[in-house]
């Protein structure tokens, strides 16, 4: 399934950096840190939850192999993983993708916590 009006089910296929039968990653256009890779669904599905386990596998697969390609290209400290989920958890693209966020030392002077720090009461931690 494609949808007309949706950005990753029409992206340029150079931008394309690894994929197989049922997923794709691309870098993010606005990388929170260098290396930032997306991972998606071939096939429109608005969230994580839609996905197949199938998918779910081939996304997995991905998420590996694009950490096996971070390391050797950006040699990071750390990674976060993870999804947006809907206008409330933060999604602004509304086809499901699975952030692949390396991590530096340094890029935080309190790294403790990562993605608990996305609601500012999550930012206290141990
Ligand atoms: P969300 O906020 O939905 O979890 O993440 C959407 C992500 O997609 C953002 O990190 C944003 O920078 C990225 N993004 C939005 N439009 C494009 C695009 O056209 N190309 C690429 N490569 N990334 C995009
Ligand atoms: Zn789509």
């Amino acid at each position: 399934m494609s949808q007309a009006d949706c950005i990753f089910c029409h992206l340029p296929q150079a931008s394309i950096i690894l994929e197989n039968d049922l997923a794709v990653a691309f870098w993010d256009i606005h990388p929170v840190s260098q290396g930032h890779l997306l991972v998606i669904p071939r096939t429109h599905r608005s969230n994580f939850f839609d996905l197949s386990e199938e998918e779910l596998l081939a996304i997995n697969r991905l998420i590996q192999a694009g950490k096996t390609l971070i390391d050797q290209q950006y040699h990071p400290d750390g990674y976060n993983v993870g999804a947006n989920v809907g206008l409330y958890g933060g999604q602004t693209v509304m086809h499901c993708h699975l952030h692949l966020i390396p991590r530096y030392r340094g890029d935080d002077p309190n790294p403790a916590g990562g993605i608990r720090k996305m609601l500012p009461n999550g930012q206290e931690f141990a």
